[in-house]
């Protein structure tokens, strides 16, 4: 009898696909074997219905299957009688780990049914539950994870040997008599009763619990009591960055208006936050300044039990001091959470490695932060990067992220946060060590941000390997690139890349830029026209600084003394004059800075990075403008707000609303560049337009610049974040391309 050999390549180990495999086998009556390799997965089967058999095995795959290829071949060899689960072949390193996964409809109804389950807060199944969040190490077998504490059952030891059960090879598998437990803490006392009923009563009541999740622990309250809110925002001296909220999706639905993309993304297995529309019904504290709500859904059966007896939305922030990364350890929560939290609700299974969650939008699709549920997936590669080199890419600075490169696929480590933070600083280190042995990744080069005071730069250039530098937003022009699968050799686009800061090849710091380019290299265009930044990076702490620039260059310099009276305003304008630490930059986000500042938001400080922004496209999507807004002067290549800030006094003495005059802002913007980026397309310079840079997270803009394109081809950013957070990405692709170039001259 012939058979074929089937080899399926993608997501596909520690996803249930060989018991999967080994069930459509005995459907479909067929023999043969099914095993686990470096590769995938490999089958060798024979039978009747082979053909309908190999019809169904991507359509009916796992759901936290990802199969990017099933290759079928003729096969003569031996096979058994029946269909068997072979050993596994090799190591798997590159495949075998898969992102940590919301609990599954049928564990969601078994803690809620009778039976040995019904409770329990760490059930979880083969389509379900933590995975990278309590690895240790290679293999991917209970023994590497932080489970290991806890020995099977005989009960959870059939049902883990068992193919034709749903947690068949689960290593996590756990059941109340085996598996981790649950309490309250207070004040380091652990209180007699139910746990989950207890910390529900605590919420209502008002109270702050810190809970231990799967990546770290949150701090919840209850996100409908303004006294529970403002408590939280003093003791986290967090005055005003949103709150991410957590509710079953009913309640959800009651405070925010959720579209059929958004309850799909809410349902992914990744369980990410979303940003969407609110309703309104929340206090103004949850999210001050916004129209936006970020909301999830349950992604643990803690969490599930947890609202069932609560009842409403959550609060759940990350249990962090300012700035620094999450809380994963239980003593480490109890000394640096304790003047946070009220009561603590405690497990005894450790997190191996910190995970926030992450944070993304259904409309326009991108991904804000890259974390919990999307690591450690990788990103298959466009054509032409098939080869070595293996690369590592150290990322950015202020949205710390790693980048591996080998076999044609990129893998994007998780957000490290701030490097300016010691601890994050560490994170990055432990992360670049990590990722290496996870991957059994050797890299031959290592790549970095040209700028030299980043941490992640400096890291790189001790490691000992050849160094590539990027300069920075040639890296967000690759990373958008590569992440649309744009082939090496496909020809030019046009890259409007917007964000706060990087450093361009003139030495000056660039951050509202139109390059023509590709992967191997780019020209600057266009760009907004440069402005000192008065401070260093005090000018993006305090956005009236921009504001005085801006003013002082358009010739308003008496508009910029009304509204910054009681500001240093003489010292400042010294300062610039000589030159003294005023870097002079192209910042599209110091533009939004001084815009807002303008407009009396925030113009003394902002509390956490971006607000200002942030409540400026906030103030924007309320309007019910369309148009072109604001007019920039384009003659050259350099865009100029001069008019605009003429404009803006005008409406202002009008009394126009501030929702229309941010609206017109936002659109003045995308035009102008838009219309430069057409004109490439057009004199046929470019083939598309890549849309990057932390900018393009503001949804208005985004919206804007698209529809400011008209027909041409955009390419933007999906499944990477257009900030710097997707930076490695695109640092690992140039230098895997140079190298390329430089093998073709030789
Ligand atoms: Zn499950
Ligand atoms: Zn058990
Ligand atoms: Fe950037």
């Amino acid at each position: 009898m012939t058979g074929v050999a089937i080899r399926v390549r993608g997501q596909v180990q520690g996803v249930g696909f060989r018991p999967f495999v080994w069930q459509l086998a005995q459907e479909y009556g067929l023999r043969g074997r099914v095993w686990n390799d470096a590769e995938g997965v490999g089958i060798e089967a024979a039978g009747e219905r082979l053909d309908a058999f190999i019809a169904v095995l991507s359509a009916r795959a796992p759901k936290l299957a990802r199969i990017d290829a099933v290759e079928v071949s003729a096969f003569a060899g031996d096979l058994p009688q029946g269909f068997e689960i072979a050993v596994s072949r090799g190591r798997g390193a590159e495949t075998c780990v898969t992102p940590d996964a919301a609990t599954c409809p049928d564990c969601a109804g078994e803690i809620r049914s009778p039976g040995r389950r019904q409770g329990y807060a760490f059930t979880n199944c083969t389509h379900c539950g933590p995975r990278f969040t309590i690895l240790h190490g290679l293999p991917y077998d209970r023994a590497q994870t932080t489970m290991r504490a806890f020995p099977m059952c005989p009960d959870c030891q059939a049902e883990y040997a068992d193919p034709a059960d749903r947690r068949f090879h689960a290593q996590p598998v756990a059941c109340p008599t085996c598996g981790p437990r649950l309490w309250l803490e207070v004040g380091e006392q652990e209180m007699p009763g139910d746990p989950i009923a207890l910390a529900a009563a605590r919420l209502r009541a008002g109270e702050i619990v810190a809970l231990k999740g799967l990546g770290g622990f949150h701090l919840a309250c209850d996100a409908h009591n303004p006294r529970s809110l403002a408590l939280l925002r003093a003791r986290k001296r967090r005055p005003a960055k949103p709150f991410a909220l957590m509710g079953h999706l009913a309640t959800l639905d009651r405070v925010a208006v959720l579209t059929v993309a958004d309850r799909r993304l809410l349902g992914d297995p990744a369980a990410p936050i979303v940003l969407v529309p609110s309703r309104g019904a929340l206090p103004e504290d949850v999210a001050p300044g916004m129209t936006s709500l970020g909301v999830m859904l349950p992604y643990t059966p803690l969490h599930h039990l947890l609202l069932d007896a609560f009842g409403g939305v959550l609060v759940m922030t990350s249990g962090n001091l300012s700035g620094e990364p999450q809380v994963v350890g239980n003593a480490e929560a109890r000394e640096k959470l304790a003047r946070f939290a009220d009561a603590f609700l405690m497990h005894d299974r450790d997190i191996a490695r910190r995970l926030d969650d992450s944070v993304e939008r259904s409309q326009p699709p991108m991904i804000l932060r890259r974390a919990r549920g999307r690591v450690p997936g990788t990103l298959p590669l466009p054509q032409g990067f098939e080869g070595p080199p293996q690369v590592l890419a150290l990322g950015g600075q202020k949205k710390g992220a790693i980048c591996l490169l080998k076999n044609g696929q990129a893998l994007l480590g998780h957000h490290l946060g701030d490097l300016d933070d010691v601890l994050c600083a560490e994170e990055f280190g432990k992360a670049v060590t990590d990722y290496a042995a996870l991957f059994d990744h050797r890299p031959d080069l290592v790549a970095v941000d040209a700028h030299p005071g980043y941490r992640a730069t400096q890291a790189g250039r001790a490691m000992g390997l050849p160094v590539a530098e990027v300069f920075h937003h040639h890296a967000h022009l690759a990373a958008c690139l590569a992440e649309n699968g744009w082939p090496l050799d496909r020809g030019k686009v046009a890259g409007i890349i917007l964000d706060g800061t990087g450093l361009g090849p003139d030495g000056t710091v660039w951050g509202g830029e139109l390059l023509l380019g590709d992967y191997l290299g780019f020209e600057r265009r266009a760009w907004l026209k440069p402005a000192p930044l008065p401070g260093g990076d005090r000018a993006a702490r305090e956005p009236w600084r921009n504001a005085l620039v801006r003013l002082d260059q358009a010739g308003l310099s008496d508009w910029a003394d009304e509204h910054f009276a009681d500001r240093p305003r003489e010292v400042l304008r010294h300062a610039v004059a000589k030159g003294i630490n005023s870097p002079i930059s192209s910042s599209a986000g110091r533009l939004f800075d001084a815009f807002a500042a303008v407009l009396g938001v925030c113009p003394g400080g902002v509390s956490y990075e971006g607000e200002a922004a942030m409540r400026l496209e906030a103030m924007a999507s309320r309007s019910p403008d369309m148009g072109v807004g604001f007019d920039f002067v384009a003659a050259g290549p350099e865009i100029d707000p001069f008019s605009m800030w003429h404009d803006l006094r005008k409406l202002l003495v009008k009394g126009t609303s501030v929702s229309r005059i941010a609206w017109f802002f936002h659109a003045g913007l995308a035009f102008a560049f838009a219309r430069k980026a057409r004109g490439l397309v057009e004199n046929g310079d470019a083939l598309a337009v890549a849309l990057s840079g932390g900018c393009f997270q503001n949804a208005v803009l985004h919206n804007l610049t698209v529809w400011a394109l008209g027909e041409v081809p955009v390419l933007t950013h999906r499944v990477t974040p257009a900030n710097d957070g997707g930076l490695a990405l695109g640092q690992a692709v140039i230098a895997a391309a140079r190298v390329g170039r430089r093998a073709e001259i030789l």
